[in-house]
């Protein structure tokens, strides 16, 4: 029962199916959730605790991230729709149990239509809390039954969209003597580094913790450079795999490299940045194709039975097979990939709102 200190109101936004705010007196609660679309099934994406300056803002927000986990789910194939839910606070004060417990009620008032999961400033002991008031909650720890830490899974789904990258740039996905130059090996790029130098590559590194780098480095043999040099070095893939917005006018005319790919979201600050890699014949992996294990991964844990491991292992193998048709997809008519990527959710949510 939802308690009389809870005040859940339905914004009304175009084109998405149910956005609502709540409001908790008792707990300081002010979130949104945003449903997107759920033509593919439920929607499914993470919580972000955000200290924004206005509700505007993390309507801005919540929107945009909801409509992007749709495209992601769409050319992933996971059987999700998009949706995502902010709470507005402060990461370092706002944290009660209770306040999580009254998140989980707001979830359920959305019967199923939203399911959550970890995002920013948001992590597992959080969503404990949220699972008491509500079922819709993914993410948690093997043992508890969820799918556990995305970042070894997003990991390996990057090397098999680099793998599909080299094979439509080169002619095959044999990577022995590619030379990849990561950027950021943190969770994921630094065991992206380790699996791609089993694959036979040439790997080169760079960070600004650099005592990470030093271990990377001493442990693994890799080759590795400052980061604000980075760019200069001549390679076959440059791997992005620190933060948003790094492909821009600054760094595009600098790069040096056949193939850009790797688990950084929002890699490009604009769309149109999509359009001048292409002009260069530089081939683009869209970030949220090639990143896509960790919802995948998560979206196993809807399978009967529960999560299995070998399951989404055979999902995330599809990321090639998504690839190639984003790729075959700009080829023909003649765009950049991210908006080929876009098309092809377009397609795929579309086909499915045809009558069969
Ligand atoms: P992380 O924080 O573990 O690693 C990021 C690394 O980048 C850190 O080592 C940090 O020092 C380094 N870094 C930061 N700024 C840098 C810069 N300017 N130059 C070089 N290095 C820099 O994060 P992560 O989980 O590995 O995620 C990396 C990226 O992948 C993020 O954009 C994240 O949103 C995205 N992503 C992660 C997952 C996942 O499962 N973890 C899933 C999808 C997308």
């Amino acid at each position: 029962m939802t308690p009389t200190s809870m005040d859940i109101t339905d914004i009304p936004v175009e084109g998405y199916q149910r956005v609502a705010r709540c409001k908790d007196a008792a707990t300081g609660l002010h979130a949104l959730i945003a449903v997107h679309d759920t033509t593919l099934g439920p929607a499914l994406g993470g919580m972000r605790l955000w200290n924004y300056e206005s509700e505007e803002d993390a309507l801005f927000d919540v929107t945009r991230l909801a409509k992007g986990m749709t495209y992601k789910s769409a050319v992933a194939g996971t059987g999700l729709g998009g949706g995502k839910c902010v709470i507005i606070g402060d990461p370092e004060t706002v944290k009660t149990p209770e306040l999580f417990e009254a998140m989980g009620r707001f979830i359920d008032d959305f019967d199923g239509a939203y399911i959550t999961a970890e995002d920013m400033n948001i992590g597992i002991a959080d969503l404990r809390h949220v699972k008491k008031t509500t079922d819709y909650v993914t993410g948690l720890s093997r043992e508890e039954g969820g799918s556990g830490n995305p970042s070894p899974y997003t990991a390996y789904g990057c090397v098999v969209g680099i793998e599909a990258a080299a094979e439509y740039k080169y002619g095959s996905r044999d990577l022995t003597g590619k030379h990849i130059l990561i950027q950021g090996v943190g969770a994921v790029g630094g065991e992206m580094a380790r699996l791609l130098k089993e694959r036979g590559a040439k790997i080169t590194i760079c960070d600004i913790k650099d005592d990470r780098v030093a271990e990377l480095c001493k442990e693994y043999g890799y080759d590795s450079v400052d980061e604000e040099t980075h760019l200069e070095v001549d390679c076959d893939i440059y791997s992005p795999c620190a933060r948003g917005a790094g492909i821009n006018d600054e760094t595009i005319p600098q790069l040096k490299c056949d193939i850009v790919a790797g688990c950084a979201n929002n890699m490009l600050l604009k769309p149109r940045h999509g359009d001048v890699l292409r002009e260069k014949g530089i081939l683009y992996a869209p970030d949220y194709v090639v990143n896509a294990a960790g919802i995948i991964n998560v979206s196993v844990e809807r399978v009967p039975g529960g999560y299995n491991e070998e399951e989404a292992m055979r999902r995330i193998n599809l990321i090639a097979d998504n690839l190639r048709e984003v790729f075959e997809l700009a080829d023909k008519e003649g765009i950049a990939t991210n908006r080929a990527a876009e098309r092809l959710a377009q397609i795929r949510i579309e086909a499915a709102r045809q009558p069969q």
